[in-house]
């Protein structure tokens, strides 16, 4: 049964003339999706992509992917909200307009991220004084 899954890949400058994507289609048979790109020789790239194919294809097609330098973000969204480097300064609660940045627990004051709920409006990183979210493009 063919799955699909959505992903964002980040890859450095030394990845952007590698043919990565076409391996995907021949070698684990998958079929590609490009939804948005941005690839800068000498600087990086980012690809937001839809992955469709046999589900053991697909395992061997994320694993594949995770053995090169390319930087894979399975989520539904591209901004990107590094936990373990978030200060809980709740600064950011405030801006965002879908609480998807939020206090999760008012005695222990911790900020959480619904991935679910966020917009992609990107408020949140010129809010945050740590650079905690950062954006997929
Ligand atoms: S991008 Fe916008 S909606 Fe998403 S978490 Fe940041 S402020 Fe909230
Ligand atoms: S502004 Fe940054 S450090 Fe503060 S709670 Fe939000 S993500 Fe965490």
């Amino acid at each position: 049964m063919s799955i699909t899954k959505k992903a964002y890949l980040h890859f450095p400058s030394e990845m952007t003339d590698k043919p990565f994507i076409s391996d995907l289609i021949r070698d684990y048979q998958l079929t590609v999706n490009i939804f948005r790109a941005k690839v800068t020789p000498g600087e990086g790239g980012y690809l937001s992509i839809e992955l469709s194919g046999d589900e053991p294809n697909l395992e061997r097609g994320f694993k594949y992917l995770d053995g090169i330098d390319v930087e894979v973000h399975s989520g539904d969204v591209g901004l990107m909200w590094k936990e373990e480097s978030c200060t809980h300064c709740t600064n950011c609660t405030t801006h965002c307009p879908t609480s998807a940045l939020h206090v999760a627990d008012r005695k222990t004051r911790r900020v959480s991220f619904n991935e679910s709920k966020c917009v992609e409006c990107l408020a949140c990183l010129s809010h945050c004084p740590f650079g905690v979210c950062s954006s997929i493009f």
